[in-house]
């Protein structure tokens, strides 16, 4: 129990001491020798506390201070009570790193505490992965030393922070991550590293997406102005020209009005808010109209058209994006299959899954482009595919419409061979009427 020091009560005690060992000298006729032995004693006796109270400060693993009385009670209670009250604040700022470290810790980025002389003093799991830190190896080391890109380490010396800079992770050269220092307190600064890598590449995507638009509305518009601005000049334009420029006309403003339609389209799959599993398409229907398209596509072609078609076979989805999708990859057949060909279109139910696959015996696609088929504007051959009035949007669209429906677009193709491009729906979406077993999603 803690009560208040007083002097008063302290020097009383000496001074009643002293009074019973004056008494005693006096009552024994030797004053003198009594008054050296009671200072002896009392000497002796703060001395023994003293020794108990080193022992206690620095060699006792008890932290109950030892029992005294008195003046000693009071100091070691004293003690007693400030080491208390700093256990006490040890555990609270104990507690409070802890919970800082944790809050760091589920910060999505790297994250690394310098002091004023740019020295690592903390660093968080991600900072480990992301920038190669080890720790506590790296502790205390300088962080221009560790990660030592030139952009870093310039924009590290530049004392302006302002704008963050963009730099290849030190672990992953395929990963770019954004820097940003921070300075806060005493000179001490912040650094965090966020991983920018998919919003760079949607950067590049969006840039290559605008250059790739305006070249393509360039060359018809292009083409276009040109005959436009020679028709009202030329007096005297012979019929085979006027023809011939109305035909190049018509045939580019059509490819123009087809580009904008499938840009249209696209983007009305990635803002679409209808419910994709709602309604049945009646896929052999839709399937006989897209015959009747890819006959008269085929007129010139001539090439040997087979659909074998399960006339009991449906799917859930969206009328129209399917349509797209299906027409796309046999117009595709049609148009990129040397003749005569040979296309087959099958939509069959294949273990409780509607499949969908056209094959081709064209001249197939190199290996290396397979993976880049889908992305907007991408072509194998440029040249071959504007002539078939190509957009180089027709795939793009297809595997939107199957990431809306669930589905994937496989792709096998053999060089000399021919390609195979098929999909399939899953059991939940498959409507069978010939296997009424089939799920039905609901
Ligand atoms: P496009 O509108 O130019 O046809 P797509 O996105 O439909 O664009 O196709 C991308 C490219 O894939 C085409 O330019 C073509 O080179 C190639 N391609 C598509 N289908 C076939 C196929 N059946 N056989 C060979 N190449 C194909």
């Amino acid at each position: 129990m803690y009560y208040s020091f007083s002097w008063l009560k302290s020097l009383s005690r000496i001074a009643a001491f002293y009074l019973v060992v004056v008494i005693f000298g006096l009552a024994f006729d030797a004053l003198a020798i009594a008054l050296a032995v009671g200072s002896s004693w009392l000497l002796g006796y703060h001395s023994w506390h003293l020794y108990r109270f080193n022992r206690w400060i620095w060699h006792s693993k008890k932290i109950t201070p030892p029992s005294a009385s008195g003046f000693w009670e009071h100091i070691y209670e004293g003690v007693y009570y400030i080491q208390r009250r700093n256990r006490r604040k040890r555990k609270e700022l104990t507690y409070i790193i802890k919970r800082y470290r944790e809050g760091s810790e589920a910060i999505p980025d790297a994250t690394v505490v310098l002091d004023s002389n740019a020295c690592i003093q903390w660093c968080n799991r991600l900072a480990r992965i992301e920038l190669g830190l080890r720790w506590p190896q790296d502790s205390g080391r300088r962080i221009d030393n560790l990660i030592r890109h030139p952009k870093f380490v310039e924009y590290f010396y530049n004392n302006n922070y302002d704008i963050p800079v963009e730099v290849p992770s030190p672990s992953n050269i395929e990963k770019i991550l954004e820097y940003r220092i921070m300075p806060y307190g005493d000179q001490h600064l912040l650094l965090i590293a966020r991983d920018v890598t998919r919003l760079m590449q949607l950067e590049q995507m969006r840039k290559d997406f605008v250059a790739n638009v305006s070249h393509e509305l360039r060359t018809p518009l292009t083409v276009l102005n040109g005959y436009l601005e020679t028709l009202p000049n030329a007096e005297n334009v012979p019929p085979a020209f006027l023809k011939k420029a109305f035909t190049e006309m018509r045939s580019q403003s059509e490819r123009m009005q087809n580009l904008v339609e499938e840009l249209l389209l696209l983007s009305r799959i990635e803002a679409s808010s209808e419910k994709v599993f709602a309604k049945v398409v009646n896929v052999p229907l839709m399937m006989s109209a897209i015959q009747l398209e890819a006959n008269s596509l085929n007129k010139d072609k001539q090439h040997e058209l087979l659909f074998d078609v399960d006339q009991h076979l449906s799917v859930y989805g969206i009328e129209t994006e399917l349509r797209s999708a299906f027409s796309n990859l046999i117009f595709n057949a049609i148009h990129y299959t040397p003749m005569p060909g040979k296309i087959r279109v099958t939509w069959q139910l294949i273990d409780d899954k509607a499949h969908f696959s056209v094959q081709d015996n064209g001249e197939g696609i190199a290996e290396q482009h397979l993976n880049r088929l889908t992305e907007r504007f991408y072509r194998v051959d440029k040249a071959r595919s504007r002539k078939t009035g190509g957009s180089g949007l027709g795939l793009s669209i297809v595997k939107h419409v199957l990431t809306h429906h669930n589905s994937a677009l496989d792709v096998k193709s053999e060089v000399g061979k021919g390609s195979v491009f098929s999909f399939e729906f899953s059991s939940e979406v498959t409507v069978s009427l010939k296997q009424p077993n089939v799920k039905r999603y609901s």
